[in-house]
């Protein structure tokens, strides 16, 4: 396949897919072993001494807790009783930094999500839409950002499996884009661009991973990185927070199986994952919108030519990698 710029029909960014920079689909196979920390040595079993004992939530009970949920030792930002205020300096727009920065741990230091069993798994999920309808109840919540890190290279300065959670007074501009492009996209052919989306991968079929009965995961055909992955609930669904414990099992069910096939056919590599979802302030007014998970391992970095354009440079299509997932290299 030659080189080819592909547009993304929401956010209007465009990539290069440029396999011909990639000799051998091999050096996406990681090699080298996990290191794993040793659980005296990790913070999160040792929460006491780590001088971090506040609880935010346990579940089902703080005994025999399975998911907990904890305030982040060092936070992105600070929680106060106040709205941030916005201010201006010189041409500036300024927004205090105010917010809730929260880490969900799950019990098992050597047990990451995709291999925690199915009910784990699903308190996970139902934990974090408690916490999340939590969050937005306080009105300077604009926006509520879930994710999480998996090994150092995505950014997870401690090794025990842990999600965060991060409420923000503004909408981040990547969901601001990805929310406009939608709307317009509405407006247009009163369509949602993501049904759109997800209709084309099921007709096309190279790009889709794994599906059931309520969700599809797929490399999307505007991939920003080799092996990127989406999950989609098929039916039209806005809000994360809101959707039902029926397809959230379905969801986990995908997403777990979609992980499976990146660490045993890749070699378990680092990945950011996180969740796209309508902000729930002034609700219906992003009805358009349809939640999803997206899954980026890391295997390049942004250089000159990415930073300098804004045009992400993907050396395997998503073609090719779907077919790795499946099938291996
Ligand atoms: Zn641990
Ligand atoms: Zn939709």
């Amino acid at each position: 396949m030659n080189s080819e710029f592909r547009q993304d029909i929401i956010s209007g960014d465009w990539v290069v897919i440029a396999p011909k920079r990639l000799k051998r689909p091999e050096p996406f196979l990681r090699k080298e072993k996990r290191k794993i920390i040793p659980k005296k040595d990790c913070p999160f079993d040792n929460l006491k001494n780590s001088g971090n004992d506040k609880t935010i939530l346990t579940v089902p009970n703080s005994q025999d807790w399975k998911v907990k949920i904890i305030p982040n030792k060092f936070p992105i930002l600070a929680h106060k009783n106040l709205c941030a205020r916005e201010s201006r300096k010189g041409p500036y727009k300024i927004n205090e930094g105010i917010g809730y920065h929260d880490v969900l741990i799950t019990r098992n230091h050597f047990k990451n999500f995709p291999n925690l069993a199915k009910e784990d798994a699903l308190l996970v999920f139902k934990t974090l839409q408690e916490r999340y309808k939590k969050l937005i109840e306080d009105k300077c919540v604009k926006y509520v950002s879930i994710f999480h890190n998996w090994g150092p290279k995505a950014g997870a300065s401690i090794f025990h499996p842990h999600f965060q959670i991060l409420s923000l007074p503004i909408i981040p501009p990547d969901i601001k884009r990805s929310l406009e492009g939608s709307r317009e996209y509405f407006q247009e052919r009163n369509k949602c661009a993501h049904c759109v989306m997800i209709e084309y991968e099921k007709s096309d079929k190279k790009r889709v991973v794994y599906e059931n009965k309520e969700v599809i995961s797929f490399t999307p055909f505007v991939a920003r990185e080799p092996f990127e992955l989406r999950v989609f609930p098929k039916k039209h669904l806005p809000y994360f927070e809101d959707t039902s414990e029926e397809i959230i099992k379905y969801i986990i069910e995908a997403l777990q199986v979609s992980l499976i096939k990146i660490e045993k056919k890749l070699g378990d590599p680092d990945y950011n994952l996180f969740i796209h979802t309508a902000p729930s302030f002034g609700k219906d007014a992003y009805d358009h919108y349809h939640w999803h998970i997206e899954v980026l391992p890391k295997f390049s970095i942004s250089a000159g030519f990415e930073l300098g354009t804004g045009i992400e440079v993907t050396i395997i299509d998503p073609e090719a990698a779907a077919k790795i997932l499946k099938h291996g290299i």
